[in-house]
Formats: structure tokens, C-alpha cells, sequence
């Protein structure tokens, strides 16, 4: 008897401390929405212990044109070679609309709404780390405050993620309560993010307009044993404009023409700087 109580003890006790090799256990769960004031009763729906985290490019924010926006990186893989909108290093001219461009909020009460979600927040782009400059400008020209740093660190951190030990590194950044990952997998690398920070959360929500965002975080956070619910946000319209977007770039070629001749060669010469 006393042996089988000893037995029983060990087994709740190991049940009680390893939820994180249990992934059956998880609460994983993904709803579409439309409206960023979802958000707040979703929070409320448990009391874990919740991060929150925020996609930027439609759907906390959306390009003012179709030139640059999210929609017209995702027409540029359609394009031909020879087409006229196709631009030469895609990453660069990426560069400079982030640099040059404006946006506006997916919804006009998305600033305030999102400022006042009393919870510890994240935001997590899959923009490059280089383009923190415009990021963090057309964050601040439309009323989003940057977020706490997670575990009250006043510092940033920087460093190479490998999706596989034979991947190529690529750099992600997190400082200023941003994390720029570099179209590498959102899931993946907000658990390194939280094991470099020593920070645990019994459940992440994640707000992002791609489905593949919301699909990797569910898959990565499940492994990890943490609960999830994504909110697929679906408000921004993602029709392309293709006169639009060929004239958005004939009309980038002929500034760079006259202003930076020796870059615009490189460029069409596949010279690329990212
Ligand atoms: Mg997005």
C-alpha cells in the first residue's frame, strides 16, 4: 500500500511539473476577425498567463498605395521577368518604399485600442531587421506606442536564427519591444526570443493577417506545450492593382535615374544590397 501511494505521489508530481511534454493538453485554436476590438475579449476569455502578439503589415498598419503595400510583394512573385512592374532586387526597392513610404492603421480606432490591452505585447514582423528605421517611423506617425520590453529589459537583443543547423543564419533583432525576424518562421522564433529572454507564458494570442504566420506559431507553440489561440485578421482588402503597381515602379526608376544612376545600374544588374 505504502509503495503504490509512493507510486501515485511520483506520478501526480510529474504530471504536475512536465505540462510542456504533454502537447495533447494544449489549447490551440484559431478564429477569424475582422475587427481589432476582437481582441480585448479574447484576452479576457482565461486568466493564464498571456502574451500577445502583433503582426505589423496589414493588420496593424496598411500602405497608403498599392505600390509597396503587402499585396504588391506578394503580385511581384506572379510577374514575369520582362514585366514592366517586376522589380530588379526586390528586397531593395523594398528598402527604400520603407524608408519613403506612408501608412495608415488598418481601422482608424486601431492605435488607441491596441495602446490601451493592459497585457504584456509583442510585436513580431516578418519585415528585416534592416528596415527598423521606416518601421519604427510609421509606427510613431500613427499613435502606436512600442510595447514594454518583455521581463522589464532595458536592453535588445540580436542573433543569427538557423531554422536548421545547415540553414544559412539570418538575422533577427528584438529591441524596443519589436522583433524584426526576417521572413523567418514567427512560431519558431518567438520561442528562442523567450528562452534567451528566460520568459515562460502559458498562452500566446497572436493577431496576424497571413495564414501561414497563424498556422507556424499554432504548430511551434503546440510542440512547446503552450496554449494558443490565433486571430486570423481578414479587414484588409488584398486585390492586386496592377497599373499601379507598374507605374509605382517606372516612377522609382526615373528618380533613381537621376539621382542615383550607379545604384539603379547595379540594381538591374542583379547587384543586390540585401
Ligand atoms: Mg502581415
Amino acid at each position: 500500500m505504502r509503495r503504490l501511494l509512493t507510486f501515485a505521489l511520483v506520478a501526480l508530481l510529474s504530471a504536475c511539473s512536465t505540462p510542456a511534454l504533454r502537447p495533447d493538453t494544449v489549447r490551440s485554436d484559431v478564429r477569424e476577425i475582422t475587427d481589432l476590438a476582437e481582441i480585448a475579449p479574447a484576452l479576457a476569455e482565461s486568466r493564464a498567463r498571456t502574451l500577445l502578439v502583433l503582426d505589423i503589415d496589414d493588420t496593424l498598419l496598411t500602405s497608403d498605395a498599392f505600390f509597396g503595400s503587402d499585396a504588391w510583394y506578394a503580385w511581384q512573385k506572379t510577374l514575369a521577368a520582362d514585366d514592366p512592374g517586376k522589380v530588379p532586387c526586390l528586397f531593395d526597392v523594398i528598402a527604400l518604399n520603407y524608408e519613403a513610404g506612408t501608412q495608415h492603421p488598418t481601422q482608424p480606432d486601431g492605435p488607441t485600442r491596441i495602446n490601451a490591452l493592459p497585457v504584456d505585447k509583442l510585436l513580431l514582423t516578418s519585415r528585416g531587421a534592416n528596415y527598423r528605421g521606416g518601421t519604427l517611423r510609421t509606427l510613431h506617425e500613427n499613435g502606436y506606442a512600442l510595447p514594454a520590453m518583455l521581463g522589464g529589459r532595458s536592453d535588445g537583443l540580436i542573433w543569427d536564427f538557423r531554422k536548421s543547423s545547415d540553414s544559412r543564419p539570418v538575422r533577427v533583432v528584438y529591441d524596443q519591444g519589436l522583433f524584426m525576424t526576417t521572413g523567418q518562421d514567427k512560431g519558431r522564433t518567438l520561442l528562442e526570443l523567450l528562452g534567451r529572454l528566460r520568459l515562460h507564458y502559458d498562452r500566446v494570442l497572436l493577431v496576424d493577417d497571413g495564414q501561414a504566420n497563424i498556422d507556424a506559431m499554432r504548430a511551434a507553440l503546440r510542440s512547446a506545450g503552450i496554449d494558443y489561440l490565433g486571430l486570423h485578421y481578414t479587414r484588409v482588402d488584398k486585390t492586386p492593382d496592377p497599373a499601379a503597381g507598374r507605374a509605382g515602379w517606372q516612377h522609382w526608376r526615373t528618380l533613381l535615374e537621376a539621382n542615383y544612376p550607379q545604384r539603379l545600374q547595379e540594381m538591374e544588374q542583379g547587384k543586390c544590397g540585401s
